[in-house]
């Protein structure tokens, strides 16, 4: 869409989720230092106007709350009046609660998907107001102003029920946007496994991407806008059932 830069930005959320990988295998060092430190004192967090939240641990997540046999389904970029909808029916034929990492302005346009989302159970992620997938380079007032404008257009559409997780598009977080994030009461949220839905490889691949690198972790990645998402909603009908086959049950990522 245009609001992301034409399509040129697909190809940087590919090259950075290449370093998520990275971080994700740092993340377990990380664990243990915020073990350590109980992730204290992010640097003077600013006091705002909106309500009291809960300061949350800015490592970024990758576990399930559901447990060892649990993964957790995540659902990026929207929401989109077409494909949202199509994608909340799959999750509601298999009874699949999922994370949803929204737009701001997106939000904004559509609160009646937002409102849908909450009132299904699922679970809202600040995604940002621009996508930047460079916004790791950019100034810190640019990273807040990113982060916390989509939470209050977020938390707005959604009638009052805050974004739980923070993720960076592309993976872009830095220290500040996660200890930001944080202290409003938002888990940063990383992934294991990215199904590539959005390069719209075919069903079938996005379903041989997901069951192959399963092993990699439980959290895993899939769009609901950006394009024509028919291959996403095709693979989450196939890939769904074949879970539950499998004994996974399915949860949120832990805060
Ligand atoms: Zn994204």
């Amino acid at each position: 869409m245009a609001r992301h830069g034409g399509r040129g930005w697909h190809g940087r959320v590919i090259a950075a989720a290449v370093g998520v990988t990275a971080v994700a295998a740092a993340a377990s060092v990380w664990t243990a230092q915020a073990g350590q430190s109980g992730g204290a004192s992010p640097a003077a967090p600013t006091q705002h106007a909106a309500p009291r939240t809960v300061s949350v641990s800015p490592v970024i997540a990758h576990a399930s709350d559901g447990g060892a046999h649990a993964v957790n389904i995540t659902i990026d970029d929207g929401p989109d009046p077409v494909w949202t909808p199509q994608v909340l029916q799959v999750l509601r034929e298999n009874g699949v609660k999922a994370t949803f990492c929204m737009i701001g302005p997106q939000a904004q346009a559509h609160p009646d998907l937002v409102r849908q989302v909450v009132a299904a159970g699922h679970r809202l992620c600040d995604h940002t107001v621009s996508h930047d997938t460079t916004m790791d380079k950019k100034s810190e007032a640019y990273q807040s102003q990113q982060i916390l404008d989509a939470e209050q257009q977020i938390t707005k559409a959604s009638g009052g029920i805050r974004p739980m997780y923070y993720r960076a598009p592309g993976g872009a977080f830095t220290p500040y946007s996660r200890e930001l994030a944080a202290s409003h009461g938002m888990r940063p949220l990383g992934w294991n496994v990215d199904s590539k839905d959005f390069e719209r490889p075919g069903t079938d691949a996005i379903v041989a991407t997901v069951r192959r690198e399963l092993s990699n972790g439980p959290t895993l990645l899939f769009h609901d806008a950006g394009g024509d998402r028919s291959q996403t909603v095709a693979a989450l009908r196939t890939l769904l059932p074949w879970l539950k086959q499998q004994g996974y049950s399915f949860g949120f990522p832990v805060r």
